[in-house]
């Protein structure tokens, strides 16, 4: 970060070698005066773009159309934005022109809250002329000029609004909260993409329990362009400390298996929402395989067993060790099968699951018994698998084909899955002529099915 500081140093001091005013502002600013890491460096200057396009030599011109050229130096880019108003909001969004201005003032009075409109000299100088240092002293979000109009201005501030305020523990002013109640409304004219991006932020931030508790108070989620599933989460459900859960896409699956929808819901839903594929597929293997893990092992395996003759589980005064054995075996089993289906990685989620919020795996239908069970073994069981992908077996496709000498066909990848399985669950070696005999007797099975 000390580069970054000296890097927005330099790029303000060049500005003002050339006659200009310039500024760090914004964002950078309030997270200096918190001491907090500085993600990123606006400045704020007179210079117009292209004057700030011809005085350093390596641009980007990010939003041109909004004045702002982003700078790269020493690796870094900082966003160098020309003083400008905004007028002609149109459809409660993001304004349809800017008007370039000579005054930081202005330029620091369309800004959303207090504490985001104060810039900073390159000597330190403060210029706060909301108070934004006195409301960030007092911990308030307090929205910069009238708040009414500045959510009918720009209807996304209020997703920022509750954003900001979880984020840095605020109390949101009376006005500021009581104008987001009136015009919440307006969210539904924010396109969806610009909504996940908050939301995104909020569950990734540092207190994603406050933020869903302000979105819920709001009903702000209730009102989106497109209709959600999360605007129906049962407040009274979320167990205290789901925000701690490791990784974002964990606190998703947490959210949407209290919600309780399908994997194919969820699909739809973070489609909606204009998730990344990636994100999309991470979620959803988290959520599948926690139904899986609870539509199959631990509990009607047991309950099978039981009914084809086996020891009934825990009924005949054993201790409960015992018993937890009993129930072991097979959740281990469809433990490490749903491990090959949905990925170690989603597995490793779900022992999270059962570590912080058990209670939301019960609520899918996880045992609390399977729950205690995952959360101590769950690890373990993922580290003695032998293989986990098809690509970690000790034979290849083309292999299988040359061996067993038949035409190509579904059967090769039919074999391969076979072979993944019986590794993974260590019922055959991992070696070249261990998997061709088995493939070679698996093969003739699948062909008299044929
Ligand atoms: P962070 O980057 O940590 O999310 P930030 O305050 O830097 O927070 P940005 O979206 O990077 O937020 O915007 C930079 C600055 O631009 C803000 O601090 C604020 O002054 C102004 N700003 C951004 N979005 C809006 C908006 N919708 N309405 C008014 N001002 C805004
Ligand atoms: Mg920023």
């Amino acid at each position: 970060t000390k580069s970054l500081v000296s890097g927005a140093k330099l790029i303000i001091e060049t500005l003002l070698d050339h006659g200009f005013e310039a500024y760090m502002v914004g964002g950078s600013v309030r997270d200096m005066v918190l001491k907090r890491n500085v993600k990123d460096y606006d400045i704020a200057t007179s210079a117009k773009p292209e004057q700030v396009q011809q005085l350093f030599t390596h641009t980007i011109p990010t939003g041109l159309q909004h004045g702002t050229v982003t700078v790269v130096w020493g690796g870094h880019v900082y966003e160098v934005t020309t003083y400008r108003k905004e007028s002609g909001y149109e459809d409660f969004r993001r304004p349809s022109e800017v008007e370039y201005i000579d005054n930081l003032y202005e330029d620091l009075r369309r800004r959303d809250f207090t504490m985001n409109a104060m810039a900073m000299s390159l000597e330190g100088e403060i210029i706060d002329p909301f108070n934004g240092m006195a409301d960030i002293d007092d911990k308030v979000l307090r929205c910069v000029g009238e708040a009414p109009e500045r959510f009918h201005e720009d209807a996304l501030r209020m997703l920022r609004c509750i954003r900001f305020a979880a984020e840095f523990e605020l109390h949101i002013e009376e006005q500021t909260w009581a104008a987001l109640l009136a015009q919440a409304p307006l969210l539904n004219h924010i396109a969806m993409e610009r909504v996940r991006m908050e939301l995104e932020r909020m569950v990734a931030g540092a207190n994603p329990e406050r933020a869903v508790k302000l979105l819920a108070c709001s009903r702000l989620l209730a009102l989106t362009k497109e209709a959600l599933l999360l605007a129906h989460l049962p407040q009274e459900q979320l167990s205290p400390g789901w925000g701690h859960l490791p990784e974002p896409a964990v606190k998703w699956a947490y959210l949407y298996l209290l919600v309780r929808v399908t994997p194919v819901q969820l699909e739809q839903e973070l489609r909606k929402l204009t998730f990344a594929k990636q994100r999309v597929e991470e979620i959803r293997r988290v959520v599948a395989a926690v139904y899986e893990l609870a539509g199959q092992p631990g509990q009607s395996d047991v309950r099978s067993a039981q009914a084809a003759g086996g020891q009934p589980v825990g009924t005949t005064g054993e201790s409960q060790a015992v018993a937890l054995t009993e129930t072991a075996a097979p959740l281990e089993r469809g433990w490490k099968l749903a491990a090959l289906e949905y990925g170690a990685a989603a597995l490793g989620s779900v022992i999270e699951l059962a570590r912080r919020v058990p209670q939301v795996l019960q609520l899918s239908g996880i045992s609390a018994e399977a729950c205690k069970l995952i959360s101590q073994h769950g690890a373990d069981w993922l580290q003695e698998m032998p293989v986990q992908r098809i690509d970690q077996l000790d034979v290849r496709g083309k292999e299988l084909l040359s061996h067993i000498g038949q035409p190509a066909g579904p059967w090769v990848a039919q074999v391969l899955q076979h072979l993944l399985r019986e590794t993974a669950l260590q019922r055959l070696a991992n070696d070249k002529p261990a998997l061709l005999a088995e493939a070679e007797r698996i093969a003739k099975t699948l062909n008299t099915a044929q």
